[in-house]
C-alpha cells in the first residue's frame, strides 16, 4: 500500500504541474465519426513518453500518432489516419512479408500507433494486437513491430514484453458531451466506456447529462518502457450528474474474490438482470393474453419476443448455469439457464447456439449464447425471452428484479479501508478541479 501511494502521489504531483496547464489548452474536436488519431507528442507526452527522448533534441523528436481500429477499416484507411506517407511501399512489404501476418486480421478495438518524421516517413509502425494476455500475475502484452531502417525498407517483427501497470487520475466538467470532456482531459475512450458502463444503473448515459456535470476518475494504464500500451480498468470513479453524485470503485478484495465494481456504500453497481437479451430490437409481443399467430387461438403469451434479424447475438441476462441447450417443439432452438435465487430464463427460436453453450456450463451475465433466428414455431425471426420463477413464468418487463449483493460482512473491513483510500485520493483531486476551473473562468 506504501510504494501504491507514494507513486500515487507522485502521479498526482506530475499531473498538477504537467496535465492542469494542459487542460486549459484550446482544441478543436473533431466531430466525425472517424475514430481520431492522437498525436501523442503533444498531448500526453510528458507522461508517456520516454525522457531520454524528451531531454534529446526536440526537432529530432519523432511524430507519434495513434488510432483506434474501427469496423470496416482497411490498412490503407488507418495509415493515412495514422498520417504515415509513401503507403505504397509499406502496403507492399506487408503484403509480401511473412512477418507481418498478424496486421491481416484488423481487429476492431484494437491499436496501432506509428511514428514518423516531419515529412511523414515511417520510423516505426506498432499494432497491438493482443494487449492484455494474463500470464500467472504478469500481463503480458504482444505487438508487431514495422521499422524502418536508413535506407527506407522494411523491417518486421513479433514482440511480446511485460507490460507495467501505471495509475492517472484525470477530472473534468462536461461542457457539451461527455467525450469531448474526456478527451479534453486526456482520458482515453475505453476509459470513458468503461465509466458509462460502471453507472448504466445509476445514470441514463447520455440522456441525464447536463452541462456543468463533474467526474474524477483514477484508472489504470498499460505501459511498457515509458510507452503507451493501452488502457486498463476504472479504480474508482466520482460523477456528480443533476447535483446527484454516483460514486464507484473496483474491489475484488486482493484477487481473492470475482472483482466488481460498489458503490462507496458497498452495493454492487451491477444489474442482478440485463433489461434485455439483445441491444437493439423493439417488442413484438408483450407477456400476456393474445391470438396465437399461428394456431389463431387465444392463448397466454408466456414471454416476450423481440423482433430482430437472423442472426442478432442473444446475450445472457443474468450469470447462471446451462439447465438447457438444445430442440423443444414449438421452442425451437432454446437455451434455458438457471440463475440464483429460484430465478431462470429462456431464450427460443435461435438460429444458432453459441458452441460453448451446454448443460451443465456456467455462463457469466452478457455473455453471448445464440443467435436470434426462427426455428419451432415461429412466423419470423425473433428472440422469444422468459423469465421463470419457480418454473413458473412471469411478466420481466413489469417484475421487480432482485436487488443488487452488498459486499460481503466478513471482507467489509478491507473494503472499507480501500474506500477509504480512495475517498481521500478523490477530496484531493476535487480540489484541484476546483482550482483549475477557477484559473479557467478567470482566463
Ligand atoms: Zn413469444
Amino acid at each position: 500500500m506504501n510504494i501504491f501511494l507514494r507513486r500515487f502521489i507522485s502521479i498526482i504531483i506530475l499531473f498538477a504541474f504537467c496535465v492542469t496547464p494542459l487542460y486549459m489548452f484550446k482544441r478543436n474536436t473533431n466531430k466525425s465519426d472517424t475514430p481520431q488519431s492522437k498525436i501523442l507528442r503533444s498531448e500526453q507526452s510528458l507522461f508517456d513518453y520516454d525522457h531520454r527522448l524528451l531531454d534529446s533534441n526536440e526537432d529530432n523528436l519523432p511524430y507519434i500518432n495513434e488510432t483506434i481500429i474501427k469496423k470496416g477499416d482497411t490498412l490503407r484507411s488507418i495509415l493515412q489516419r495514422l498520417k504515415v506517407r509513401n503507403l505504397e511501399k509499406l502496403q507492399n512489404f506487408i503484403a509480401k512479408n511473412p512477418e507481418t501476418n498478424s496486421i491481416r486480421k484488423l481487429l476492431p478495438g484494437r491499436q496501432i500507433q506509428a511514428a514518423t518524421d516531419l515529412n511523414g516517413n515511417l520510423i516505426w509502425l506498432r499494432y497491438l494486437h493482443t494487449p492484455h494476455y494474463n500470464n500467472r500475475d504478469q500481463t503480458i502484452c504482444k505487438y508487431l513491430h514495422i521499422v524502418s531502417n536508413k535506407e527506407l525498407s522494411y523491417s518486421a517483427s513479433e514482440k511480446t514484453n511485460y507490460s507495467e501497470r501505471q495509475i492517472r487520475v484525470a477530472f473534468g466538467v462536461i461542457k457539451s458531451s461527455l467525450f469531448e470532456a474526456t478527451e479534453h482531459a486526456g482520458i482515453p475512450n475505453f476509459i470513458t466506456m468503461q465509466m458509462t458502463n460502471i453507472l448504466s444503473t445509476k445514470v441514463d448515459f447520455p440522456r441525464d447529462i447536463r452541462i456543468g456535470d463533474q467526474f474524477r476518475v483514477i484508472y489504470e494504464l498499460q505501459m511498457y518502457d515509458g510507452l503507451y500500451l493501452g488502457s486498463g480498468k476504472v479504480l474508482a470513479l466520482e460523477f456528480k450528474s443533476n447535483d446527484r453524485m454516483h460514486d464507484a470503485i473496483w474491489f475484488d478484495n486482493d484477487r481473492k474474490i470475482e472483482g466488481g465494481y460498489y458503490n462507496f456504500n458497498g452495493d454492487s453497481l451491477k444489474k442482478t438482470f440485463l433489461r434485455s437479451a439483445i441491444k437493439f430490437s423493439r417488442i413484438s409481443s408483450t407477456f400476456g393474453k393474445r391470438v396465437h399467430p399461428i394456431r389463431k387461438t387465444i392463448v397466454d403469451h408466456k414471454g416476450v419476443d423481440y423482433v430482430a434479424p437472423t442472426g442478432t447475438p442473444i446475450y445472457a441476462t443474468a450469470e447462471g448455469v446451462v439447465e438447457f441447450s438444445g430442440w423443444q417443439n414449438g421452442y425451437g432452438k432454446v437455451v434455458i439457464l438457471k440463475h440464483f435465487n429460484k430465478y431462470s430464463t429462456l431464450y427460443a427460436h435461435q438460429s444458432r447456439i453459441d458452441p460453448k453453450i451446454h448443460k451443465g456450463k456456467k455462463v457469466l451475465q452478457g455473455q453471448l449464447i445464440g443467435y436470434v433466428g426462427s426455428t419451432g414455431w415461429a412466423t419470423g425471426p425473433h428472440l422469444h425471452y422468459e423469465l421463470r420463477i419457480n418454473n413458473k413464468p412471469v411478466d420481466p418487463l413489469s417484475i421487480k428484479l432482485p436487488t443488487s449483493k452488498k459486499i460481503d460482512g466478513s471482507i467489509q473491513k478491507n473494503f472499507d479501508s480501500k474506500v477509504e483510500f480512495y475517498k481521500e485520493q478523490m477530496r484531493f483531486l476535487e480540489k484541484l478541479q476546483s482550482e483549475s476551473i477557477k484559473i479557467s473562468y478567470s482566463k
